[in-house]
C-alpha cells in the first residue's frame, strides 16, 4: 500500500519533526562523506520552503561512554548543514529538556533545528535503541508533524522512528525514504524482467536471507566474494585456504537444489598463497590448489558475470567479489562495477558500503538508478522482511 508522503502534509505553521538519518563517517569534528546530509535536503527543502519549522532528529555512532560523547556530537554536522542549505541551522546540544523546548518555542516558521545525537540517550539504560516509550512519547510531544527520512535505521525499532511514530496520528515519509521504496520496493516485488541480482561480500550468513528471497523472483543470482567457496564447499570442489563458512554448506547445497540454474558461481579465481597484495598469485579454473586462497574471481568469470548481465532489466547490486581493498585483487568488482554502469536500459540498483565505495571509485554513480543509502535496512528489504521503521509510517 502506498505510503503517506512529506507531501501529502500540510507543513504551513507546523513544528514539523523530522527523523534524518545524518550517521555519517566523522573524526575529529571532521565529516568524512557527506552523502547521507545531501540526500536529507529535498526534505528539508520542502518543509521550510512551505512555512514549516524543521525539527532533526538523528543519531551518529554508537554511545557507550562518556568519551564517546564528545566524539559523536552532531554539532559539525548541523554546522555542515547550514552551509548547504545557505542558512542559519539552531544547533541544541540536548535531546531533552529546558533548553530544547525554549530553542523550539523560539523558531519562526523556515527554520531548521538539530537536536543533539538521539543515542546520548542510550548511556541511561538505552532509551533511544530499546525504544523506551516515555522517551518515543516525549519527542512526539515537541511537534505537531513526525517525517520519517531515515531510511539508514528503518530496520529498527527506535524511540526516534518506531517510537516518535507510534504516539503520532500520522506519520509521513520523506523523499530520500520514499525513493528507497520505491526502487527497492519495486525491484523485489514488481521487477522488470531479466532480474539478475548479484550478491558478494565475505559471508554467506549475511546474505543467505536475500538469496532465498530471490530465488523464484530473479532470473539469475551471480554470487562472488568470499561466500562463494561456501558454495563450492557445497558442490564437492577443493576450496584450499580460501573463506568457508563450514556450518553453511548445507545451506549452501540446498540453495544449489532450489535455485538450479538460476545460480551463477564463479568458473575461474585469483588465488594468493596469503591474505596479502604482494603474495604470489595466479588464475586457476574449479579447483583452489592446497596452499591456495582464492580472493578475487578471474577473467572467465568476469565475463560469464557479463554476459548473464546483458540484456537484463533489473540489477541488484551488493558486495564486492573480492578483497577490492587490494589492487590485485579489484578487478573483478570493478569490472562488474563498470558492467553495471554500462547498462542503460535496466534499472540499476546497489546496496552496501563496499559495492558504493566501488560506485563511486569508478565515477559510474549517476549512471546507476538507484544507490540505497542503507547497508543492512537494504538486506533486509531485499530478504523480504516487514521494515518497522517503514511499517510505522502511515498509509495513504
Ligand atoms: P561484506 O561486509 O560481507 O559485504 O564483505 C565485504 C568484505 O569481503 C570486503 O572487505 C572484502 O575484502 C571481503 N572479501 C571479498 N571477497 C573475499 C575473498 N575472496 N576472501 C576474503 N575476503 C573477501
Amino acid at each position: 500500500m502506498a505510503k503517506l508522503i512529506v507531501s501529502d502534509l500540510d507543513v504551513k505553521d507546523k513544528k514539523v519533526l523530522i527523523r534524518v538519518d545524518f550517521n555519517v563517517p566523522i573524526k575529529d569534528g571532521v565529516i568524512g562523506n557527506d552523502n547521507r546530509v545531501v540526500a536529507a535536503l529535498p526534505t528539508i527543502k520542502y518543509v521550510i520552503e512551505n512555512g514549516g519549522k524543521a525539527i532533526l532528529l538523528s543519531h551518529l555512532g554508537r554511545i557507550k561512554t562518556e568519551d564517546d560523547k564528545k566524539k559523536l556530537s552532531l554539532r559539525p554536522v548541523a554546522e555542515h548543514l547550514s552551509e548547504l542549505l545557505g542558512k542559519p541551522v539552531t544547533f541544541v546540544p540536548a535531546t531533552r529538556g529546558a533548553e530544547l523546548e525554549d530553542a523550539i518555542a523560539k523558531m519562526n516558521d523556515g527554520d531548521v533545528l538539530v537536536m543533539e545525537n538521539t543515542r546520548f540517550e542510550d548511556l541511561d539504560g538505552k532509551k533511544e535503541s530499546g525504544n523506551d516509550p516515555e522517551l518515543g512519547k516525549y519527542w512526539a510531544s515537541l511537534g505537531d508533524l513526525f517525517v520519517n527520512d531515515a531510511f539508514g535505521t528503518a530496520h529498527r525499532s527506535h524511540a526516534s522512528n518506531v517510537g516518535i511514530a507510534s504516539n503520532m496520528k500520522q506519520t509521513a515519509a520523506g523523499f530520500l525514504m520514499e525513493k528507497e521504496i520505491k526502487f527497492l520496493g519495486d525491484a523485489v516485488e514488481n521487477p522488470k524482467h531479466p532480474f539478475v541480482a548479484i550478491l558478494g561480500g565475505a559471508k554467506v550468513s549475511d546474505k543467505i536471507g536475500v538469496i532465498s528471497n530471490l530465488i523464484p523472483k530473479a532470473d539469475k543470482i551471480i554470487v562472488g566474494g568470499g561466500m562463494t567457496y561456501t558454495f563450492y564447499a557445497a558442490k564437492g570442489l577443493s576450496i584450499g585456504k580460501s573463506l568457508v563458512e563450514t556450518d553453511k554448506i548445507d545451506l549452501a547445497k540446498k540453495i544449489i537444489d532450489e535455485a538450479g540454474d538460476k545460480l551463477v558461481l564463479p568458473v575461474d579465481n585469483v588465488v594468493a598463497t596469503e591474505f596479502n597484495n604482494d603474495a604470489p598469485h595466479k588464475t586457476v579454473e574449479g579447483n583452489i590448489p592446497d596452499g591456495y586462497m582464492a580472493l578475487d574471481i578471474g577473467e572467465k568469470s568476469i565475463e560469464l558475470f557479463k554476459e548473464t548481465l546483458k540484456g537484463a532489466k533489473t540489477v541488484v547490486w551488493n558486495g564486492p567479489m573480492g578483497v577490492f581493498e587490494m589492487s590485485n585483487y579489484a578487478k573483478g568488482t570493478y569490472e562488474v562495477g563498470k558492467a553495471l554502469g554500462e547498462l542503460t536500459d535496466a534499472a540499476t540498483i546497489i546496496g552496501g558500503g563496499d559495492s558504493t565505495a566501488a560506485a563511486v571509485e569508478l565515477g559510474i554513480a549517476d549512471k546507476i538508478t538507484h544507490i540505497s543509502t542503507g547497508g543492512g535496512a537494504s538486506l533486509e528489504y531485499l530478504e523480504g522482511k516487514e521494515l518497522p521503521g517503514i511499517a510505522a509510517i502511515s498509509n495513504k
